[in-house]
């Protein structure tokens, strides 16, 4: 994944069809009301400590094209979908929303952090998203705690297989 929202803009690098593409998907379909008034980013409690996530800069390159640039983008990861842009946003533009459906594009496309192909792939063997450590667990037992509940991943990865998701988390070399 590269930085993104520095580099100079090339006339080439843009798809015009990109914001059409959006806007046909739910929760995409009001990107183009988007004025560039910054009141999503201001908001944002994760641009607040971040130098470089700045929602209004993701909806921007969305409307101009940049498809490669945004869904290639780590910062498009940081979003905590808390709604409170969506919520402010004087267009009403749902961009949280339109984030998500970025997020799916660039999965689509197998650009997401490894951080969550691990975390699939822990739940598709174990129900849970993280891998417990046996220690851990050890000393709930030594504690007198019951057992964790089995997790039951086999209906989870039946969707995942479903949706062509797999094909994604597998790792390089596998
Ligand atoms: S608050 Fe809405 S209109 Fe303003 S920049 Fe953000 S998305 Fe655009
Ligand atoms: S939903 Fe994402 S972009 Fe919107 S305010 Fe929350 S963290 Fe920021």
């Amino acid at each position: 994944m590269t930085e993104t929202v520095k580099k100079p803009i090339k006339a080439s690098e843009m798809e015009p069809s990109f914001k059409y593409e959006i806007s046909k998907m739910h929760g995409g379909e009001k990107l183009m009301r988007c004025f560039q008034c910054g009141t999503c980013t201001s908001d944002c409690p994760v641009a607040r400590f971040s130098d470089t996530y700045r929602p209004r800069q993701i909806i921007r390159m969305a409307q101009l094209g940049l498809k490669k640039r945004v869904l290639d983008s780590d910062t498009l990861w940081l979003c905590a979908a808390c709604f409170t842009c969506t919520d402010r946003c004087p267009q009403d533009v749902e961009v949280a929303s339109v984030i998500r459906v970025l997020r799916n594009l660039a999965v689509e496309q197998g650009h997401f952090p490894q951080v969550f192909k691990d975390q699939a792939s822990c739940i598709l063997e174990s129900g849970y998203a993280y891998k417990i450590p046996e220690l851990r667990l050890k000393k709930r037992e030594g504690s007198g705690l019951p057992p964790l509940p089995k997790g039951n991943p086999e209906s989870v990865c039946k969707t995942l297989r479903g949706v062509g998701f797999l094909k994604h988390i597998k790792k390089e070399g596998e």
